[in-house]
């Protein structure tokens, strides 16, 4: 046997990066700008804490599109780098370094908001240029060097005549790639990953009105100003304490993040934890409608405010995806796949925190004021009911708030209905019978008759309430649900074993036979024993279990759940 060392042609490489580093090219803007956003974060953590002599002042990172020049520059003021660094951090890291990196960028970014990753952001300028140079002066006295590379592993470093502190990054854009030259298309990708990142980012000028002068006339115009466009806003509402906001806050931002969307939403979470994970970020509960429009506007996923994804499955429960909002992690490892996101413990802790925080929420809801709470019921119950049937732990808390409306508009929780209808609703075994209807017109005669009785008639309407019934029947004791025209009323709530038709049996039989015939479906069942309203001499009914194991089938039975079995919205 004979074992060897593969050797690894760097000749290779840059093909590969262009290739399989990102499935998606668009992202090196995103990776550029962080890595730019980090330099001049590292400079304002160094200024605090001494270990660097300069003045702050108030830097920008500026994006410049050279159309024909077929250029794009990305521009910083942070801390720069010495010839050594670039040696050291843009010659070696992707080859070797990038552990190290790794774990020195861990350590700073707990206290500074360091985003870079896995030391390979960088490469990714290669997916869309020919060639990129590095023109950088550090803030330590050293002069200022310049650093280019055409895509293969030689690259030129030489002495650069920048004065100013700081890192411009010029990519000759590409042959197949020109698209990233269009004004357009840069605005599109800046409005995508880099709307909420914390240093201010210039993209052009715009003009701006300013007021007239004291004494104008009417007909004089308003002077103007050119004033630079900055496409971000650094200290997004999710950065900063729930205790500095107030409502109008979390809806100028709901509405940041969603421009098109011009319906306040319900209600918002914000969520904020330091330990065992980092996590911030505000969720909000929109009014769900059938507009096809408010799918698309998604809970977004952040890392250190930059932009990574609007695919949160595995990291936001199921039940909680028709949320929206932002949830901003640097500890959600977005390195590896799906499948293994979801098996990972640090990402199911995330998503358990997130369940319990807005079962939290919606109990204070609750409490704090009924009145509203039942006023946006209609609005929020898809979203409880889905929780209630899919998530244990959240059942457990929405028990005490979930709401079971009455056909006469009342709420009831539970616990309340139950201790409504011990007195007067059980069948002969002393089992509560809980009646509700789906359908107040469809219905309305069994409902009147059931309510002559003294009876309480539910109003439950949602898609998936077979399943939460059902869930209802199991965790509770002697309970069951039954919907008004499963049987004859005496039938449901048995006291006496009164009959009460006026029909003689032969009467009875001849009508049978003529309904039946007229009656295709035969889940259904014809009863002659009249109700007591003398205007139905008969009765159809459908018993309960055939109806509700039809329905379950419908929205995805056999206790199977899913959102990919979500009735249309
Ligand atoms: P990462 O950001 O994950 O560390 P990158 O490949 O994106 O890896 O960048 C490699 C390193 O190059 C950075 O860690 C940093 O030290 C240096 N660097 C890149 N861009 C700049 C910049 N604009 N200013 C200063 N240093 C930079
Ligand atoms: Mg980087």
């Amino acid at each position: 046997m004979a074992t060897g060392k593969i050797n690894v042609s760097v000749d290779n490489i840059f093909p590969l990066i262009k290739k399989f580093l990102y499935s998606d090219h668009e992202i090196f803007l995103r990776e550029l700008i962080s890595n730019a956003t980090d330099a001049t974060l590292k400079l304002k953590h160094l200024t605090s804490i001494g270990e660097a002599s300069v003045e702050y002042g108030n830097p920008i990172i500026e994006v410049k599109v050279d159309k024909e020049g077929k250029k794009i520059h990305i521009i910083d003021q942070g801390l720069g780098m010495t010839e050594d660094e670039v040696k050291k951090y843009i010659n070696e890291v992707a080859f070797s370094g990038a552990e190290e990196f790794l774990d020195k960028y861990k350590d700073s970014a707990k206290d500074s908001g360091i985003i870079g990753h896995f030391g390979l952001g960088f490469y990714s300028a290669f997916m869309v240029a020919s060639k990129v140079e590095i023109i950088t002066k550090s803030f330590k006295d050293e002069p200022a060097v310049h650093w280019s590379c055409d895509g293969s592993p030689n690259f030129d470093l030489e002495p650069s005549d920048k004065t100013d502190r700081g890192t411009e990054i010029v990519l000759h854009v590409a042959d197949d790639s020109t698209e990233f030259l269009e004004d357009n298309r840069i605005s599109e990708l800046l409005s995508k990953y880099n709307k909420f990142m914390p240093v201010p980012i210039k993209f052009g000028t715009r003009t701006e009105t300013l007021p007239k002068p004291e004494g104008a006339k009417e007909e004089d115009e308003a002077p103007t100003e050119e004033v630079d466009n900055i496409i971000n806003n650094p200290t997004p509402a999710w950065t900063k304490q729930p205790a500095d906001l107030e409502t109008k806050d979390y809806q100028e931002f709901y509405r940041e993040l969603y421009p098109m969307q011009f319906e306040e939403p319900l209600f918002h979470i914000h969520l904020n934890v330091d330990y065992p994970f980092h996590l911030t970020g505000i969720l909000y509960f929109p009014r769900l409608t059938n507009d096809l429009n408010s799918q698309k506007d998604k809970i977004q996923l952040y890392q250190n405010q930059v932009y990574v994804t609007d695919n949160v499955e595995g990291i936001v429960p199921e039940f909680l995806m028709m949320l929206r909002g932002v949830v901003d992690s640097p500890d959600i490892p977005l390195n590896v796949s799906r499948s293994y996101l979801q098996s990972d413990g640090a990402v199911k802790k995330i998503s358990s925190y997130i369940t319990r925080k807005v079962a939290d929420k919606l109990s204070s809801l609750f409490k704090d004021n009924r009145e509203d709470f039942e006023a946006k019921w209609n609005d929020i119950k898809i979203v409880i009911e889905y929780g209630m049937l899919s998530e244990d732990k959240f059942f457990e808390k929405a028990d005490k708030f979930a709401l079971y409306p009455t056909v006469d508009g009342k709420f009831f929780t539970f616990d309340e209905l139950q201790e409504k209808l011990k007195a007067n609703q059980t069948d002969k075994d002393g089992k509560l019978v809980i009646l509700y209807a789906s359908d107040k017109e469809a219905q309305h005669s069994y409902i009147e008759t059931a309510k002559d009785k003294g009876y309480e008639v539910l109003l439950l309407d949602s898609p998936i309430i077979s399943h939460l019934m059902q869930k209802l029947e199991t965790s509770k004791e002697n309970i069951s649900f039954t919907r008004v025209d499963s049987d004859h009323i005496e039938n449901l709530i048995k006291k006496d074993e009164a009959q009460i038709s006026k029909l003689s049996d032969e009467e009875k039989e001849t009508l049978k036979k003529v309904l039946e015939e007229t009656i295709a479906n035969k889940s259904y069942t014809i009863q002659l024993e009249a109700m007591d309203s003398a205007a139905s001499p008969f009765i159809i009914t459908e018993p309960e279990f055939m109806r509700r194991m039809k329905e379950m089938q419908q929205t995805g039975g056999g206790g199977m759940f899913g959102m990919g079995n979500m009735p249309e919205m």
